[in-house]
């Protein structure tokens, strides 16, 4: 292979074991795998050798000035991309003179040639560029600075764009920057880019700030013992998730015994359809925290150390992401030309604001599911004046918007919490009417779907040890207060359940005997109050799990979702509280219940405040 000048100084910055990349083209991929090799084998030298490089890279571009920078030509639209824009624009005349269309099916043609062309113009543009071997052709597959469509908007046009409420506008930008737009073109395009430029400049904010609370809520769940011993609950998952590997089995699987930890060998032996009871952090019944072994392996490929703040690291592995997520999927806010079909409906945000609602759950949750607030039978459903549907649920008629789709009929038997319209269930209903259980669990999964969707996706069992610290609290709702509690108080449910005792009157029976009872025992994933519906029995069932405890009446307590930034003004202890939110309220209600602390809490806050404050011991 013949060489270069540049290739030879590139091979002789590089070690030894890294010389044969300066033979490859370093675009994204091979940098990236000569970054990640770098930092991962010889992390000590990585920083010199990228400053070397970078240093390299610098000189050259002042030294050459012109040659090496954005040249002008590189800004001239290409005869083929002329061809390709006069095409393009003679379909769109053709759709616009068509006399026999109204002007609605002309908007409605408009939005769909940009849905079909859009991205085969922005691949033609940028093989065309790259094929003359253009400078932004080769900033964009190096990765290092510029996207396909930034090129395309440069040389073509912007095609479709978005307006503020993220609908698209039924105009094609066939007029490239490089030549000047038209007013008219300008105009559309003006409030996709304002609403960019918003959206940069507020999310970065925003994401700080949500992962800031949302880190907070996991200040005391740490690794609190080694087991906990429990035999009876855990989480099915598909067995033929490598997401399981690490994780503990509750149940047998094949040979597999309870209390083996699952390896790649078993998912790969896993049917299709076939599911694996496992330890989680959401089961666990430890009373301060998480054991190591529903906790599962780390990923040193050991279970984490007693004292470990394995909660705050999940909230941080998706956290990060989720700030930049929240930037970057901003920046090519407004481009429109992709159609979008949500099947939860066209009024769900997309983005950060898809994930922040999980967390903050507001009453008026962005493009919420209709779910049904009590059990009873579907019995009308029909058309509101004001657009949308009415439904009724026994006595109760509930409003659903234009978006929803129903996915009940009339005469469907329903149970409070089940899902009535499509969208995403609001996690604060699904925990007030399923209970904690069955709540961390559907909590949990949506947080999985909507993190990977919106680029911060994490790894499963980060989410399990998350949703365990952030979904953990009940309020005490006997009017005669529990233990030493009042009504309207929240707890930890993993506090109460520490020493909780059935109560006298509690029975086993079958589950199909069950019908309508509350749990006194967790099971699966079910938690203490759980009321034991079809849905919940047939669970049961399917599990192997064929008696239950039950007692005719709820407990003392319901679950409750607390937000982030809630949950600390609730903490058993009165210092974790300073580090929340509403101190006044916190504060005001520690000394209330006359809480003491005996500063000897897990929370972090308390470590820090502490740990300074100890006398230090003299060797
Ligand atoms: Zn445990």
């Amino acid at each position: 292979m013949p060489t270069t000048l540049g290739r030879e100084i590139v091979r002789s910055k590089l070690p030894d074991k890294y010389k044969h990349y300066a033979d490859k083209v370093l675009d994204k991929k091979t940098t990236t795998e000569l970054m990640t090799a770098l930092a991962k084998e010889d992390p000590d030298a990585y920083v010199d050798i990228l400053q070397d490089l970078n240093n390299f890279g610098q000189s050259v571009v002042s030294t050459y000035g012109r040659d090496a920078a954005l040249p002008f030509k590189d800004f001239r639209v290409s005869t083929e991309i002329r061809h390709l824009s006069e095409k393009m624009k003679a379909i769109v005349d053709n759709v616009l003179n068509d006399d026999s269309l109204t002007d609605a099916q002309k908007e409605d043609k408009i939005k769909a040639l940009g849905y079909k062309y859009t991205q085969k113009i922005e691949d033609a543009v940028f093989a065309d560029n790259d094929r003359r071997q253009t400078a932004l052709a080769s900033q964009i597959k190096s990765g290092s600075r510029g996207k396909k469509v930034q090129l395309r908007q440069m040389l073509f046009g912007n095609m479709l764009v978005k307006d503020a409420l993220n609908r698209d506008i039924p105009y094609l930008g066939i007029e490239a920057y490089a030549n000047g737009v038209s007013p008219t073109a300008y105009w559309v395009s003006a409030s996709s880019g304002r609403k960019g430029y918003y959206d940069v400049q507020a999310a970065t904010g925003q994401a700080g700030y949500l992962g800031k609370r949302v880190t907070a809520a996991t200040h005391d769940t740490i690794i609190s013992e080694f087991d906990c011993g429990t035999k009876d609950t855990g989480v099915p998952f598909p067995a033929n998730s490598i997401k399981n590997i690490g994780a503990v089995l509750l149940k047998p699987f094949h040979k597999h015994q309870p209390g083996e930890i699952v390896t790649p060998q078993m998912v790969a032996e896993a049917d299709d359809d076939e599911m694996m009871v496992l330890r989680s952090p959401m089961t666990c019944k430890s009373s301060n925290g998480v054991c190591a072994m529903c906790n599962g392996l780390d990923e040193s490929g050991k279970f984490p150390g007693v004292g470990e703040y394995v909660s705050m690291n999940a909230a941080r592995s998706f956290v990060e992401p989720l700030t930049q997520s929240g930037i970057s999927s901003k920046h090519v806010g407004g481009v429109g030309g992709k159609k979008v079909e949500d099947p939860e409906g066209e009024d769900q945000p997309t983005g950060f604001r898809s994930i922040e609602r999980m967390f903050t759950t507001p009453s008026n949750f962005p493009g919420a599911a209709v779910l049904a607030p009590q059990d009873g039978t579907i019995t009308e459903i029909r058309p509101a004046p004001q657009g949308g549907t009415y439904v009724t649920v026994g006595n109760k008629t509930l409003y659903c918007s234009p978006y929803r789709t129903m996915k009940v009929k009339v005469g469907d038997q329903v149970y409070a919490g089940d899902v009535l319209t499509n969208g995403v269930p609001n996690p604060m209903e699904v925990v007030a009417l399923k209970g904690l259980g069955a709540g961390r669990v559907y909590f949990m999964n949506k947080l999985n779907d909507i993190l990977k969707a919106g680029g911060a996706g994490t790894d499963r069992r980060n989410l399990e040890s998350f949703t365990r610290a952030i979904l953990n609290k009940v309020e005490i709702t006997n009017p005669d207060g529990y233990e030493d509690y009042l009504p309207g108080d929240i707890v930890n449910y993993s506090t109460v359940m520490a020493d909780y005792e059935p109560r006298e009157d509690s029975v086993e029976l079958p589950v199909e005997q069950a019908s309508n009872k509350y749990l006194e025992k967790p099971v699966l994933y079910y938690s203490v109050g759980t009321r034991i519906t079809p849905e919940v029995a047939n669970e049961l069932k399917k599990y192997d799990f064929n008696k239950v405890l039950v007692n005719d009446n709820a407990p003392s307590f319901a679950a409750k979702f607390m937000r982030p930034a809630e949950g600390l003004q609730h903490d058993r202890n009165w210092l974790p509280r300073l580090s929340g939110e509403r101190l006044r309220e916190g504060l005001f209600d520690a000394a209330r219940q006359g809480i003491t602390d005996a500063y000897d809490s897990p929370s972090y806050v308390d470590r820090i405040v502490i740990e300074p404050l100890k006398p230090k011991t003299s060797m």
